[in-house]
């Protein structure tokens, strides 16, 4: 079983069903490591997916944690969904929301949000395994500059589709005839499947954009190996028949093809214009601010 072999290299765009394969340089962030995956020169968006980072797993010691101060957004709606861990999640819409596993947090930014992104006083105090996905996914051309909004979902919300070999959480949309409740606006699938036994599965064709990251373990797409910290990026339409040996884990993220997106910062929009706006309102302090977090990240000045 070939797929068993995380060493064997990824094959790269000579398969039918595999468009490409990322494998992003891991960033250093000091006290833990992300991959980047998306956007990647190879693959700029998948569906709505237009930045995705795999964060850790990293351990943090007592007195070391995750500081991201206040910081804006446009255009967009980030998803974040932890393995392990915890983030602390404030807005300046007034929430404060404890990021834990399973849970889905969906914040809409549409015309302006400002959140920042850190580590609980009691988790600082005793240290924590962090280890999560965060990506952005655009809102469609005619609701970008739509009212932000922040929703959390708690982990037992999300249906859960079990097989003799897998064990699927349905983040977003629909999956073997299974609902998230989560309410995005484009037509998105994001699904967590974890193999409880040595799996073949066959991934849905009816999304128009898909890919698939690995997040433990090593797959097989018809003889196209992905070991974990790789993202294959599929043809659209075909089949996709995936093996996956027990303990693996991997999401499948995909959804409508959306027009191509400016992104620069936190700011994601079709339109250049927009993002200078928004950069000109982040350097005179017009989003609002955090309450209870008075620090903010000022405008890059690259
Ligand atoms: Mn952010």
């Amino acid at each position: 079983m070939t797929y068993l072999d995380a060493e064997e290299p990824a094959c790269r765009g000579e398969n039918d069903t595999v468009r490409v394969v990322i494998t992003p340089a891991e960033k250093d962030l000091g006290d833990f490591a992300v991959r980047r995956v998306l956007p990647s020169a190879m693959a700029r968006q998948v569906g709505p997916f237009v930045f995705f980072d795999h964060m850790g797993p990293a351990t943090f010691p007592p007195g070391k944690g995750i500081n991201v101060r206040p910081h804006p957004h446009i255009g967009l709606s980030t998803v974040t969904y932890l393995f392990e861990g915890e983030i602390l999640h404030r807005d300046s819409l007034g929430y404060t929301q404890p990021i834990r596993p399973g849970a889905v947090n969906l914040m809409t930014a549409g015309h302006g949000i400002v959140h920042s992104e850190r580590t609980s006083e009691a988790l600082l105090a005793s240290g924590q395994t962090l280890h999560g996905l965060q990506v952005w996914m655009a809102l469609p051309d005619e609701q970008q500059e739509i009212d932000p909004a922040f929703v959390h979902y708690p982990a037992d919300q999300l249906p859960v589709v079990n097989t003799a070999s897998t064990s699927t959480t349905v983040v977003i949309g629909t999956y073997e005839g299974q609902t998230s409740p989560v309410q995005v606006l484009p037509e998105t699938l994001y699904v967590d499947v974890k193999a409880v036994d040595d799996a073949h599965l066959t991934l849905p064709d009816r999304v128009e954009e898909r890919a698939v990251y690995v997040i433990e373990g090593s797959i097989d797409i018809q003889g196209c190996v992905i070991p974990a910290g790789s993202m294959a990026v599929l043809e659209p339409g075909v089949t996709a028949e995936v093996s996956a040996a027990k303990d693996c884990r991997f999401v499948l993220v995909g959804g409508e093809k959306m027009s191509p997106r400016h992104l620069w910062w936190n700011f994601v929009h079709t339109s250049p214009a927009a993002i200078e706006v928004a950069k000109a309102r982040w350097q005179d302090q017009g989003f609002g601010t955090v309450p209870g977090d008075e620090e903010f990240i000022p405008l890059p000045q690259k």
